[in-house]
């Protein structure tokens, strides 16, 4: 599935816009406000990755469509979230604008080939960044680190405090990701079933089809913070999971300069007005202390 921002009024301003434009919290005369110019005058390199963008004008990006606060596709087609942000963010600084971002659904399992084939040119999409996939592709990053959680029916009925119980519980998670991974590393006796989306897993919970559904904390917050009566997190992270954007392997000149952004977003404010404006709002939490950028 593939969409194109079309964000008339903001565009117009040639601003991207983290507040006041594209998320209902936005919309929000108390929300935070805050907003990065696109770069009007860019100059890269010849023949690196940057210098092709640039001129294009264009930037294909890779995110979630089905993750409240990250990836979320709004009725009018268009993802809304921190990952979406961030990616907003480097765009600016290729003076690319929000409406020329083409927008593809990467689902966890095939971010990796997505990028390796060519069908994006980065990933944003609550990606962890490790060796494992390092061997396929780079990450600039992280930007942000999450930790793996469970989230049960609300009220806990079957009093799930942690890890352990992953054993005794059917418990639900998504192909390709390192929660999957983790729960069949650990405990390969588990009661397991893994779909291609996060969203599905929170459906099948609510249909009692699955005691738990095991991901990142901070997307299982905003599931939950979405339908309180339904879902609660038991919140005892027991991973680390450093979110990165994915880039085609061995491109260190795009690296460096995603970085880069990354970096002067931390200090300029860029970046948690992005949190502020998306996860932060939906979930209330704060904006933390960004981490600090793994130039490997
Ligand atoms: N951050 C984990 C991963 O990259 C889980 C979230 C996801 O599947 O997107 O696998």
């Amino acid at each position: 599935m593939r969409v194109r921002r079309l964000t008339a009024a903001c565009a117009a301003l040639g601003l991207v816009a983290l507040a006041g434009c594209s998320s209902e919290a936005g919309n929000d005369a108390t929300a935070p406000d805050a907003t990065v110019p696109v770069e009007e005058e860019v100059q890269f390199d010849e023949g690196t990755t940057m210098a092709e963008l640039a001129e294009a004008g264009a930037i294909t990006v890779g995110t979630k469509f089905d993750q409240p606060g990250f990836g979320l596709v709004s009725p009018d087609g268009v993802p809304e979230g921190f990952d979406v942000e961030i990616a907003k963010i480097i765009a600016a600084k290729l003076g690319i604008a929000p409406e020329d971002i083409e927008w593809v659904e990467t689902i966890s399992a095939n971010r990796e080939p997505f990028l390796q084939q060519g069908q994006v040119d980065m990933v944003a999409a609550t990606y962890t960044i490790n060796d494992d996939r390092k061997e396929l592709i780079d990450f600039a990053g992280p930007y942000y680190v999450a930790g793996q959680d469970i989230m049960v029916a609300a009220g806990n009925p079957l009093g799930v405090e942690g890890e352990e119980s992953l054993a005794d519980i059917r418990v639900c998670s998504v192909n390709g990701s390192t929660p999957a991974g983790y729960v069949q590393e650990n405990y390969p006796d588990a009661d397991l079933t893994l779909f291609d989306e996060y969203s599905l897993c929170a459906e099948a919970l609510k249909n009692d089809q699955v005691d738990a559904v095991t991901t990142d904390n901070v997307i299982l917050t905003s599931f939950v913070a979405q339908d309180p009566e339904a879902f609660e997190l038991v919140d005892n992270p027991f991973t680390e999971e450093p979110y990165g954007i994915g880039i085609p392997k061995g491109d260190d000149d795009f690296r460096t300069f995603i970085n880069d952004v990354l970096e002067e977003s931390f200090e300029d404010g860029s970046w948690a007005a992005a949190w502020d404006a998306t996860a932060g709002a939906i979930t209330g939490a704060p904006a933390p202390e960004p981490p600090a950028v793994d130039r490997y």
